[in-house]
């Protein structure tokens, strides 16, 4: 599967979305959204017009999947398994992806961008139970008590991270002792917890084609 390599700024300027991929970056006044809010590419500000029913739906599942940082594959496979389940398939689409294991990371203010908490967490850093947990997609459940590891509580990149973290207003399902370096689960995230705006109606109608 190839990875993409070049700028993510790009995916925020073509979502006209600030979607936070490099973190302090994000914040400072080197964002590239904030500096140039038009399409990238040559033709980016003249781009404009009525968009057709598929570009707006197209739209809405690539913003969300370049928000949560996965590969085509690996949205469709989440769309496929939040389908089977009961209810709003939009709605468990959300849900199964604010409840991966490198999204709590971040929210909980261990990493500065999500990118980061994918990694973090594949170099094994964090506990889940008390248990070395290294697969980013990894689901939480209410209760769920996510640590770092001991040996990882001096590295610069946490300490940075958790004191960035009033940047952002954490979520309320979830709960961090900073000084602890752990988060808990206190409930599985509900569809008001997702702030971004998405139409998620617009990727089931696409995936319904
Ligand atoms: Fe997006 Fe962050 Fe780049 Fe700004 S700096 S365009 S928010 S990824």
């Amino acid at each position: 599967m190839s990875r993409y390599t070049g700028s993510v700024c790009r995916f925020c300027r073509r979502e006209n979305l600030k979607l936070y991929l490099k973190g302090d970056r994000c914040y400072s006044d080197k964002c590239a959204f904030d500096r140039r809010s038009y399409p990238p590419g040559q033709h980016g500000q003249r781009r404009s017009g009525k968009i057709s029913d598929y570009g707006l739906q197209l739209r809405e599942k690539q913003k969300v999947k370049r928000s949560y940082c996965l590969s085509e594959s690996q949205f469709k496979l989440t769309f496929e398994k939040a389908d089977r389940k009961k209810g709003i398939t939009g709605i468990n689409l959300l849900l199964s992806l604010e409840q991966r294991l490198d999204n709590a990371v971040f929210r909980l203010g261990f990493s500065n961008s999500r990118p980061q908490a994918r990694q973090l967490v594949r170099h094994g850093h964090f506990l889940v139970n008390g248990k070395k947990v290294d697969i980013p997609s990894y689901q939480v459940k209410a209760g769920d008590v996510i640590e770092l590891r001991e040996k990882s509580r001096s590295m610069q990149v946490f300490t940075d991270s958790l004191e960035a973290v009033v940047r952002r207003s954490m979520p309320q399902w979830l709960d961090l002792e900073k000084d602890k370096f752990k988060g808990t689960i206190r409930s599985v995230p509900a569809r008001e917890d997702i702030t971004m705006p998405i139409q998620e109606n617009q990727i089931v109608e696409l995936y319904s084609r």
